[in-house]
């Protein structure tokens, strides 16, 4: 029986290895593309499809039952070029190497997108934060911090929040580099509490990224938001404060998931019922008993659909069957490359995942300029500036993707992956 079990955790592992080395080499494969489209020689190829730096560190946490237990995290940063590094640090079982190198090439090509002074860099921790006590976060959170110290900070690299961690976190990681360094530093992280420096706007900043890129399609798609009807796959933080933000701009929610099914009534859920309802994992649809699958979900007629979940849902088996006519991608990866072009040839305007879920990193830019001038703004300051460079953002990319007759995933690497190339190639780098 424990060699079963053995066996199916290392066959997950293995799953989860393989899906990782295909979003790295995915990734790859559209950034030679994009360069290819820019007119850059393969020398830049060479240099910008894997990550100029990439740490991995082994954590020794003294346990509450009094073992100690030795983690693995990784910091990947892809190019700094254009200035330090930036991106998230996430906790999860299944973080991974080639997960982690490619979402930090991700992060480069968010902050081209945005236009923020910064490459990518992404990190992670493979442990289980659900089964971890807060003094073990703690601990675990401080001793990555000093495994890593020599590679980040306020001008080098400055992490974040990602999946399965917090402002809690961000603060205990702020306060152990503050300490190693001997001077308070809270431009060396984003993502903190408000107290510690972090900023107005930044939880919720990913969903109204997401927001604003909806209503950009829908003018595109001359689909008014006041009668649109909206589909959400996901209840978790993008998720849910994307509903709540739909319907507070007059849009119908007629769908939400999560991981245990999905919710859908045509004539708009209660979307402040759910919310009220939702655990802190984002779970509420165990308090139903008319669920349907997620994979149901994403078929059901409507006019925007938000996959806000986890990443390979649009596939090539279902592409031909989704109803919407806009498809804005919250989560990372959810939609293949076989999908995209379904998509993209059936008309349905896709929104990347690179370009919708980067209001997250615009507000944490925000954040740092606010800590390295010491002067704050107010949340009307920080929905506005978010405002502008969402809407130029998407502009800029749906142009691309009109002038040089290309799908909008691949005008968004095109404008993602410039600035990097640009800036190594100015510095005498190629
Ligand atoms: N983890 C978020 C992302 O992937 C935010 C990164 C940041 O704020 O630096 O975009």
């Amino acid at each position: 029986m424990a060699v079963a079990t053995n066996l199916e955790e290392l066959s997950i592992e293995q799953n989860k290895e393989k899906e990782s080395l295909n979003l790295f080499l995915s990734t790859q494969t559209i950034i030679k593309e994009a360069l290819n489209k820019l007119g850059y020689s393969n020398e830049i190829f060479e240099l910008l499809k894997e990550p100029i730096r990439m740490l991995t560190v082994r954590i020794p946490v003294k346990m509450d039952d009094g073992s100690v237990k030795v983690f693995t995290g990784f910091r990947s940063q892809h190019n700094d070029a254009v200035g330090p590094t930036k991106g998230g640090v996430r906790f999860h079982p299944e973080v991974n190497e080639e997960e982690v190198k490619a979402l930090s090439i991700w992060m480069s090509l968010k902050c081209g997108i945005t236009n923020l002074p910064y490459g990518g860099g992404k990190g992670g921790i493979i442990c289980d934060p659900k089964n971890m006590s807060f003094r073990e976060l703690e601990r675990l959170s401080r001793g990555y911090v000093r495994a890593i110290s020599q590679v980040v900070g306020p001008t080098k690299d400055i992490p974040a929040p990602d999946v399965y961690t917090n402002s809690q976190i961000m603060a205990w990681m702020m306060d152990e580099y503050s300490r190693i360094r001997e001077f308070d530093s809270p431009g060396f992280i984003t993502g903190k509490p408000i107290v510690l420096g972090g900023s107005q706007g930044r939880e919720t900043a990913t969903a109204r990224g997401v927001a604003i890129c909806i209503e950009e399609a829908s003018k595109k798609k001359g689909i008014d938001l006041q009668s649109a009807r909206v589909i959400i796959q996901g209840f978790g933080n993008a998720g849910s404060y994307l509903a709540k933000f739909m319907q507070d701009a007059g849009a119908r929610i007629i769908g939400i998931s999560d991981a245990l099914g999905a919710l859908y009534d045509p004539e708009g859920l209660d979307i402040d019922y759910l919310l009220d309802r939702r655990d802190s994992f984002g779970t509420v649809t165990n308090l139903f008993t008319n669920v349907i699958t997620n994979q149901e979900l994403l078929e059901k007629e409507c006019d925007i659909l938000v996959p806000a979940a986890i990443s390979n849902q649009v596939t090539a088996q279902n592409a031909h069957h989704i109803k919407a006519s806009i498809v804005v991608e919250a989560a990372n990866g959810p939609t293949t490359l076989e999908a995209t072009k379904i998509l993209d040839e059936r008309g349905v305007l896709l929104v990347p995942d690179i370009l919708a879920s980067s209001g997250g990193v615009t507000v944490s830019y925000f954040e740092w300029v606010q800590n390295n001038q010491g002067y704050y703004w107010s949340e009307e300051e920080v929905a506005e500036k978010l405002q502008k460079v969402m809407v130029d953002s998407f502009e800029n990319v749906y142009q691309t993707s009109q002038s040089h007759q290309v799908d909008m995933r691949l005008a968004a690497y095109m404008v993602g992956i410039r600035k990097s190339a640009e800036a190594s190639r100015f510095r005498g780098w190629i």
